[in-house]
């Protein structure tokens, strides 16, 4: 027996392994690479060999300065910016950006542009109502944002032009920046370091960490100085931009462990290739799923292909009794986070940095198998 036992017990190890296997596609909080867990783990633990964990070191010492310095480092390459950008580490989401925005670029009277193409632009559009005026450019949301408006017109009196270059939720996403002309911000929380773009267009540019560049607790925050000091009202401490460019990001405690695992989770991609070489395993791995999407019978898109998003992907059953059939049958096969958004519905499956092609194979599997026990 000995040897051929032990065959069938590594086949059946491995078997049970590939099946119980579970591949994540939440929209954020989501998957980050192995490798980052096990560093961060690590660094929980022990930092580097200091006898102290990461977690209980002084944002102020000489090692977590090294890590931020890290950071920021790491954001400039990996956008291909230069020093004419300010890089800041900040906290209260992309959501406390919504109204930081507004209160230090829109004076009383002044007009922002904004281009409505989901729930995120919209809840910025209503924090920018309260200190300015809003010039929504073009919005889809009478087609339930279910593709991005091309035409329209920004106003050149507008002090910026806000953008939203990945829809998360809807599963839209911006395949060209637009050309602006005032200072263009864009909100990339869901696909920033997905795609190579042009960041030299934008003045800021901000992400919430938690969907594709580390856990939550951390907003990254890129803008050029020559935006701020235009309004006249006072700004509290906390929300004024310069307080945190004159302290480089450590005017209060900043989310060290937060910081930490987002400058890893960006080594990581580095080491991979950067930004050019994970565009095109995540065009490969969106086209895959999208094919399947347009093949299954079961299963339609719901936005207009040439807007498709590479990083959320969203899709409807044809059927809507069998969604919860569908979404019951993909988590208990392995494919954990594919209900789609509250206000969207549907599915959603989230192809962020971290995810790797065989996830994506082993979710197109779970859909082919659920069509020939349904279709
Ligand atoms: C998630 C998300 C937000 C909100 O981020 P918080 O960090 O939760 O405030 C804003 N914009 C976009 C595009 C998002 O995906």
């Amino acid at each position: 027996m000995g040897r051929q036992f032990h065959f069938s017990l590594i086949t059946f190890a491995v078997n049970f392994y590939l099946l119980m296997k579970k591949y994540n596609f939440y929209s954020g909080p989501s998957i980050l690479p192995k490798e980052v867990f096990e560093q961060s783990s690590k660094a929980v633990l022990e930092l580097d060999n200091i006898g102290l964990s990461l977690i209980e070191i002084s944002h102020r010492s000489k090692e977590f300065m090294d890590i931020l310095e890290e950071a920021k480092s790491l954001v400039k390459e990996l956008l291909g910016i230069g020093d004419e950008y300010q890089v800041l580490f900040l906290q209260g989401g992309a959501s406390m950006q919504f109204c930081m925005i507004p209160f230090n670029l829109l004076g009383e009277g002044e007009t922002a542009a904004y281009l409505e193409t989901g729930v995120w632009s919209k809840k910025a559009i209503k924090e920018a109502k309260m200190f300015g005026n809003v010039d929504i450019v073009a919005s889809s949301a009478d087609k339930n944002f279910s593709h991005i408006p091309k035409q329209y017109t920004i106003p050149s009196t507008a002090k910026y032009f806000h953008i939203t270059t990945n829809n998360t939720i809807y599963g839209s996403q911006l395949q060209k920046m637009p050309e602006s002309p005032v200072p263009m911000i864009g909100d990339m929380s869901s696909d920033i370091f997905s795609r190579r773009f042009d960041a030299s267009k934008f003045d800021m540019i901000y992400a919430g960490a938690q969907k594709n560049m580390g856990p939550s607790g951390v907003t990254l925050v890129v803008l050029k100085e020559s935006l701020l000091g235009k309004v006249k009202r006072q700004i509290p401490t906390m929300l004024d931009y310069n307080t945190h460019i004159k302290n480089g990001s450590l005017f209060n405690t900043p989310c060290t462990f937060a910081i930490y695992v987002s400058m890893l989770t960006m080594r990581w991609l580095k080491s991979k290739g950067g930004v050019a070489a994970i565009e095109k395993i995540n065009e490969e791995k969106a086209q895959k799923l999208y094919a399947e999407i347009d093949r299954n019978s079961l299963f339609e898109g719901v936005v207009a292909k040439e807007d498709r998003s590479r990083m959320n992907i969203t899709w409807v059953a044809k059927k809507p009794e069998s969604e919860e059939a569908f979404a019951k049958f993909a988590k208990d096969n392995g494919c954990i986070g594919i209900k789609g958004h509250r206000s969207a519905g549907g599915f959603r499956a989230s192809l962020y940095n971290a995810m790797p092609v065989e996830g994506v194979n082993k979710l197109i599997e779970v859909m082919q198998e659920f069509e020939k026990k349904n279709g």
